[in-house]
This record gives C-alpha cells, structure tokens and sequence, in this order.
C-alpha cells in the first residue's frame, strides 16, 4: 500500500491538526491522486460536508478510488437519493432526550451529547441529522449536571456526541469533576472516533484526568476497517490503558468498506494487537443519506458465522441493531 503522505503527528498539536482538516473533496482527491472524473458521484456541496483530519487521509492508499477509507468519509450525489425507511432520526434519539442533552434508553446508563462538533464526518453516522446547537452539553452544562443528579439508579455516564475528546483537556476535567461528584455514577464511558483519526489527541492530561478520575473509565473507539489501526494508534491506545481505561471498540457493517469475512477478521486481529477488543458490530441505522451502505442481514450473519469458526469468542464482535423503543441493543442471531 502506498501511502499519500507519511503520518506525522506532533504531541501537544491535536487541536491545530483538527483545525487544519480537509473539507474540500477536491483537495482530498488531488491529495490521493485521484481525478474527480474516476469519481463521478462525488458532491462537493453536500449539506453534512466532507471532513477528515490530514492524518487519517494519509492511511487511504493512492490512487485507489475504492478505498475503504476514503468511502467512509468522501460525500456522494447518491446520498441525496430518498430511500423509504431511511430517516433523519432512525434510532430514536429524539424521543430518548431526557432534558438538557441528556438522553436515557436503556437501564442503569445515561448518554449526554458532550458536542455536536467531530473530528470526521462518516458518511452513515446516524445523528448526521441531529439538531445538536439545540441539544449539547456545553450550553447548558448546569442543567444538565442538575438533570443527571436526578437520575437515581445511573451508574454509568456515556459521554457521547458528536465526539466528546473534541472538547479541551480543560473542559473535559471539569465535566468529570461535576459529574463525579454525583454519588450514584461508578463508571464513566466515552465513545470516541478522535485517537483513530488523531491519535495524538490523547495527551498526557488527558491521560492523567482518567487516572486520577474516581470512576472507572471505559473507552469505545470506532474502527471499521484495519487500515485504520496504525503505530500511533496503538501507542495512544497503550496510553489510554496505562490510565486504568478498559478499550472496547464498535464497527458499523458497511458495504463494500468490511463487508467480507476476511476483512473482518484481520480487524479483529489488528484491534487485539493494538489493545482494544471488538465490542459491537453494528447492523446500518437506516438513517437518510446512507442507503448505499447497507448491507442485508442475512450476508451479515453468514459473515458472523463464518468469523465465529476462525476467532476466539472474545475476537468475534456481537451483531447488534438498534431498535427504537427496545430497552437495549437488540442482538442478531445467526
Ligand atoms: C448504545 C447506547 C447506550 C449503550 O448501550 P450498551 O449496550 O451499554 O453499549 C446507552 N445509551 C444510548 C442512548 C445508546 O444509544
Ligand atoms: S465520529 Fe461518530 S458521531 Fe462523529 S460523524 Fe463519525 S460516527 Fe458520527
């Protein structure tokens, strides 16, 4: 594999990297040696634009217009397709909303919207839609700390977003000073896609934020295809763990991106190497725009067979949907 540009990363430079991150397909195809010609869906004005930090570009191989990567992020014309079934809010989060960005669906676990704002924009996200300006902590941190304190049986705080880790070192601290002063929480997870596509991000504050934390963090990263786990990566990752943080990650299945038993498992396998374990595999939320990645459920459980023969179980992520209204992830059986 040929890579565009070597990865270089400064510590201490996260936020300056994330400012610097290619919003313009043209840039991103000149960057790949790629001619907008060998890709003729491309949209250069789509409403959710493009958005991807120079470092994670750098993982997507030259001139390969089917990159699994690149499809991850490069906005298409067939997004604007209407596809009966695929809405603006598909997993029912709209519904979840609490008070104050904090959202409860399933027992004993609260997930706040740290911040609309990530550092890449995935093109099947399912809150691509989502009204964050109305609904995100950082506006109304008062009332939604005050929210929280009143959810008596919440062990587990999710921070989610949008990407939390978007936020300063010094926002985050004191968001998990605040909320772990709430006698009732005992663990505190964070879903984040910022160490794959930034892996300086995770500094040593950050790193001793965790330690010293009360509660006992989790970490949910978001790999989809093993290209994206790199040294750096893993050497985050290594940090991460250093801090006391269990690593889990979560896919989304995606068509033509690791849609093949093959590259499922050498995501498994790269994952175990760098640290994390695969947690959930997520069947597509049929959210607008994101049609063409779907993948149908019977080739997703013939995938899952195939994976379960060759890995050990803890190897083999869990096929998972989200059905509005059900009070947890709802497994697939296969
Ligand atoms: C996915 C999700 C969770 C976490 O579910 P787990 O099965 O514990 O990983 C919690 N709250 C909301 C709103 C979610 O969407
Ligand atoms: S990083 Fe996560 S929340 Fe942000 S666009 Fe990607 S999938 Fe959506």
């Amino acid at each position: 594999m040929i890579l565009s540009s070597p990865a270089r990363l400064q510590p201490g430079h996260w936020q300056r990297d994330l400012a610097e991150a290619i919003s313009d397909p043209h840039e991103l195809l000149a960057l790949l040696n790629l001619d907008v010609a060998a890709l003729p869906g491309v949209d250069t004005l789509a409403t959710f634009p493009l958005r991807v930090t120079r470092y994670f570009a750098g993982l997507m191989e030259q001139g390969n217009p089917h990159d699994p990567l690149l499809a991850q992020v490069l906005p298409l014309r067939a997004e604007r397709l209407d596809r009966p079934g695929y809405t603006l809010d598909p997993v029912g989060d709209l519904g979840a909303v609490r008070q104050n960005a904090v959202l409860q669906k399933y027992h004993g676990r609260a997930l706040a919207i740290a911040t609309g704002a990530c550092a890449v924009h995935c093109r099947y996200c399912f809150r691509r839609h989502f009204p964050y300006s109305e609904q995100s902590l950082l506006g109304q941190w008062e009332a939604s700390l005050h929210t929280l304190g009143g959810m008596h049986d919440v062990e587990e705080l999710i921070l989610s977003g949008g990407d939390p880790l978007s936020l300063s070192d010094a926002r985050l601290a004191q968001l998990i000073d605040d909320v772990q002063r709430l006698p009732q929480l005992t663990r505190l997870r964070i879903h984040t896609r910022l160490p794959v596509v930034l892996p300086n991000r995770v500094t040593p504050a950050l790193c001793d934020m965790l330690r010293n934390a009360r509660l006992r963090s989790v970490i949910v990263i978001h790999v989809n295809h093993a290209n994206e786990i790199t040294p750096q990566l893993a050497a985050s990752l290594a940090l991460l763990r250093g801090a006391g943080a269990t690593l889990l990650n979560q896919s989304v299945l995606l068509k033509n991106i690791n849609d093949d038993a093959d590259t499922l498992l050498r995501l498994s396998d790269a994952l175990f190497a760098a640290g994390a374990l695969p947690y959930y595999l997520h069947l597509l939320d049929p959210v607008a725009g994101a049609a063409h990645f779907d993948v149908d459920e019977e080739r997703a459980r013939d995938l899952l067979r195939q994976l379960q023969t060759k890995l050990p179980g803890y190897l083999v992520p869990r096929l998972v949907r989200e059905i509005p209204g059900a009070p947890h992830k709802t497994p697939v059986a296969y």
